[in-house]
């Protein structure tokens, strides 16, 4: 087998600090599995734009259509200076590689500060329509303002689009228990939630085995907060998600806890973190590495999956355990989630515990 590889994009602020991190925690789970990674560094961001003056510089879209999957740090595109070449990167990686479904779990560990100690749900996001304004159109934005008293945004639904979301949720529901959740507001946005909610039904007729049901958004976010247990998979669009898992994250001990893997149809995924760069607290070497590591250990087993190779899978879980045992104990987890470790502390204790429980 030749090596997967995977491209590194650190991004901005504490992405400098957590994307290191889930390197070296994938590289060390790899290795123990015999499986090859060839780890390609990618600029991007506030660093790519003093280094090559674009936030986003020319070729990057070839370069990572090379690879097999890519880790893209969280993008502090907020605090970009105003000029060209300063682009908010991610839309557009979304948007270019179709990674259409933002797949994010949301699971509890002891002693970290969830609310519940029983909750393993997916919410799947629909990624590049919704309200969106940066990604839902071709070209221009889905916000304009005719005049000074009027802005108008525009979510988009497609048939196409809610039909590809559903059959990724389905797919990740039948390898889960088999229990699919659709979110909409179809009550109000009868046309766009109407057509999303219909697409998914006729996607989920060649599911037989998947039971699935539908909640409004508002009762949705209500039901979260009160039995999130009875949840597994849930499908949602955009804005919803984005919201929505965000909300999930409280549950667990914060942004911190809320990794994502980004994939399509292609052969190619993004891992990205849930959260952002956090620049309160870029630089202190406090920042929780969970969600990225995490991020990539779904990484490596998409990889695996898709392409046939056990080993990648089994690295995954393996850095699944990991974690456990590293949050399993306040000296070795950060201090957002009742820990006192650092950055580097967290991640020495995973890759420890990598060793420990092969
Ligand atoms: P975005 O809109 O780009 O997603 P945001 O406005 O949600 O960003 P974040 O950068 O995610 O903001 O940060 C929100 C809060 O969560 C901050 O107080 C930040 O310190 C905290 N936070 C985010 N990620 C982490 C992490 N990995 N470890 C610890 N704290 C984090």
């Amino acid at each position: 087998m030749s090596p997967f590889k995977i491209g590194v994009l650190n991004g901005d602020d504490i992405g400098h600090e957590i994307v290191p991190a889930a390197v070296r925690v994938a590289q060390a789970a790899a290795a123990l599995h015999g499986v090859e990674i060839d780890w390609r560094p990618v600029p991007i961001g506030r660093s790519a734009l003093d280094s090559h003056g674009s936030t986003m510089p020319e070729g990057t879209l070839e370069t990572l259509a090379a690879l097999d999957g890519f880790i893209l740090g969280p993008i502090g595109h907020q605090a970009y200076p105003k000029g060209p070449g300063a682009i908010n990167p991610h839309p557009i990686l979304r948007k270019h590689f179709d990674l259409f479904a933002n797949v994010r779990p949301t699971r509890s560990y002891p002693g970290i500060g969830c609310i519940y100690d029983d909750i393993d749900l997916v919410i799947v996001r629909e990624n590049n329509e919704g309200f969106q304004p940066d990604r839902n159109v071709v070209a221009g934005s889905g916000e304009f303002r005719p005049n000074d008293d009027l802005t108008i945004s525009v979510r988009v639904i497609s048939r196409k689009g809610s039909r590809k979301v559903a059959k990724a949720a389905l797919d990740l529901a039948r390898s889960r228990r088999k229990k699919l959740t659709l979110v909409h507001k179809n009550t109000v946005f009868k046309l766009g939630c109407g057509m999303f909610v219909e697409e998914c039904y006729k996607a989920a007729a060649d599911y037989p085995d998947v039971t699935v049901d539908e909640v409004i958004v508002d009762t949705f976010a209500m039901r979260l907060v009160r039995d999130p247990q009875t949840f597994d998979t849930v499908v949602t669009t955009n804005m919803f998600g984005d919201i929505l898992t965000d909300e999930a994250a409280g549950l667990v001990g914060g942004l911190g806890m809320a990794p994502g893997l980004c994939i399509g149809e292609g052969n190619i995924a993004m891992a990205q973190a849930t959260h952002g760069s956090a620049p309160d607290i870029a630089g202190k070497g406090v920042a929780n590495p969970y969600a990225m590591i995490y991020s990539t250990a779904m990484l490596l087993d998409f990889l695996g999956r898709s392409r046939d190779v056990p080993a990648s899978v089994a690295a995954a879980r393996l850095i699944e355990r990991a974690l456990c045992v590293a949050l399993a104990d306040p000296a070795t987890r950060t201090r957002d989630i009742r820990g006192t470790a650092g950055t580097q502390g967290m991640t020495d204790a995973i890759v420890r515990a990598l060793g420990q429980t092969t």
